[in-house]
């Protein structure tokens, strides 16, 4: 008999969740995490991100305090104050993360684990243990191009713990870290510059909306350099000298990679076991989440499938359910919404204008353009856009896409409607709650 009944690797938030999930069932589980329980999302991700962004969101709130009667004499950020707490309060989520699994009687071994065949693991100790199923949640990890100097450069991964607020931030990408930490920066004071490789930022949501982003950034004073190319970093007395193609060298204080992550998967004997992997090294799974090898599955950003959390503790549930729980189950991956904490957030589910006008015959869009009532009482000049896609042949609304304040909140909602398959005339009929920013979803004619 094999140790255990299932071997996760990786305590993220699809392994997490399958190694819980599969416990409860009745299975015999260990887990290996060798950095904290939690993963990314919640050790350097999502979770501290949203934070910064709730910390970033008071520099505009206490400007527009005075239009709503209340005199905040003086305004100053300290740095330190919040990333502390943001760190206390990853500490405290990574402590209930481990005490749900140790709840669940998973076994927890706080070190590295690397595969020896197809039912067999190797711990960092040296202790090797067998499973009958092994999991692979091991996510993934920022990519930081080859170049001279790069070791001044820094990821998402290191942040969270900067010892002073830059003066000068240089960010490359132009996905959705480099748009988030660009109004984080911002909004605490710092000079962002984003430098991206072509000029469409945020590829794969309503280029509209985007546009959107682009102008409200660009007022705030954001500086956006396209068809950009960092060549070198160099270190010159305290700053960072960064040299370019397609604009002018750059002068910084911190310069943050945010340039896509790629699969974890160095190292950790895939190949003793046969697992097959893709190109940029993700782990090829079936609806299952079953590898090359039938004992061993993989779920989360590991397989590059959707690199978002809510996907990878829905894959590490059906895994669970699948394999412990005697009910198969496979993830619909048709219509996940996802947003952007940018400042203002936009946030958008289902297809994009451009993607239904590619698949469909007919298309109908709607769109709501205002500003919301507290940015009109305060002064500042800053528009929502709201758009509803619809297939003009029957109806359906098949995409929502917004920006503005709170868009993530209200399009989790309106997403179900989406995949609800309801229709634009289901919206009409819908009675408006107001005065709220989201009825403008039921007003749009
Ligand atoms: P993204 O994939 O969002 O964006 C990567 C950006 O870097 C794109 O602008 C891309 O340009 C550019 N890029 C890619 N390769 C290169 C290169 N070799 N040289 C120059 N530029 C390059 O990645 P992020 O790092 O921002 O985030 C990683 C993932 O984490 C996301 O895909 C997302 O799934 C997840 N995430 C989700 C969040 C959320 O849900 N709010 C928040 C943060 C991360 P191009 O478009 O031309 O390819």
């Amino acid at each position: 008999m094999a140790d255990f009944d299932l071997f996760v690797i990786g305590a993220g938030s699809g392994g997490v969740r399958a190694a819980r999930v599969s416990a409860a069932y009745g299975a015999r589980v260990a887990i290996a995490e060798e950095h904290k329980v939690g993963g990314t999302c919640v050790i350097r991700g999502c979770v501290p991100k949203k934070l910064l962004v709730y910390g970033a969101h008071f520099a505009e709130d206490l400007d527009d305090a005075a239009m709503f009667g209340w005199d905040v004499p003086t305004k100053q950020f300290d740095w330190q104050v919040l990333r502390d707490n943001v760190l206390a309060e990853v500490g405290r989520l990574e402590e209930a993360y481990t005490d749900t699994l140790t709840n669940h009687d998973v076994t927890i071994f706080h070190e590295r684990a690397e595969l020896t065949g197809p039912n067999s693991l190797r711990l960092a100790s040296g202790k090797d243990v067998t499973a009958d199923k092994i999991l692979i949640a091991t996510g993934a990890t920022p990519v930081m191009p080859a170049m001279v100097g790069i070791e001044h450069a820094i990821s998402s991964n290191e942040v969270f713990h900067l010892e002073k607020l830059p003066k000068r931030i240089v960010i490359a990408g132009g996905g959705y870290i480099a748009n988030e930490f660009a109004g984080i920066f911002h909004q605490f004071g710092s000079h962002v510059t984003l430098v991206n490789r072509t000029d469409v930022i945020l590829r794969q949501y309503d280029q509209q909306i985007v546009d959107r982003l682009m102008q409200i950034s660009l007022r705030k004073g954001i500086d956006f350099k396209f068809h950009a190319t960092i060549e070198k970093i160099e270190r010159r007395d305290r700053a960072l000298h960064v040299t370019m193609t397609g604009c002018d060298d750059l002068e910084a204080d911190q310069l943050l990679f945010a340039t896509g992550r790629r699969p974890n998967t160095n190292g950790m004997g895939l190949d003793s076991a046969g697992v097959e992997t893709g190109e940029k090294g993700q782990i090829k799974v079936d609806s299952d989440n079953r590898t090359s090898v039938p004992s061993i599955f993989a779920v989360g950003d590991v397989t590059d499938r959707i690199q978002l959390t809510p996907v990878a503790i829905r894959e590490g549930q059906a895994f669970a359910d699948t394999f412990f729980g005697k009910t198969p189950t496979k993830v619909d991956y048709s219509c996940v919404p996802s947003a952007v904490f940018s400042h203002p957030p936009l946030a958008g589910v289902g297809m994009t204008e451009g993607q239904a006008r590619e698949k469909l015959g007919q298309v109908k869009t709607y769109t709501s353009d205002f500003r919301a009532m507290k940015n009109v009482l305060a002064g500042r000049n800053e528009r929502s856009l709201y758009k509803l896609v619809v297939d003009g042949s029957t109806d359906r609304i098949v995409g929502i896409h917004m920006i503005g304040p709170d868009a993530p909140e209200i399009l989790q909602a309106a997403a179900i409607a989406v995949r609800g398959k309801l229709k634009k005339a289901d919206f009409d009929a819908t009675i408006a709650l107001h005065p709220t920013m989201a009825e403008e979803l039921v007003l749009m004619r």
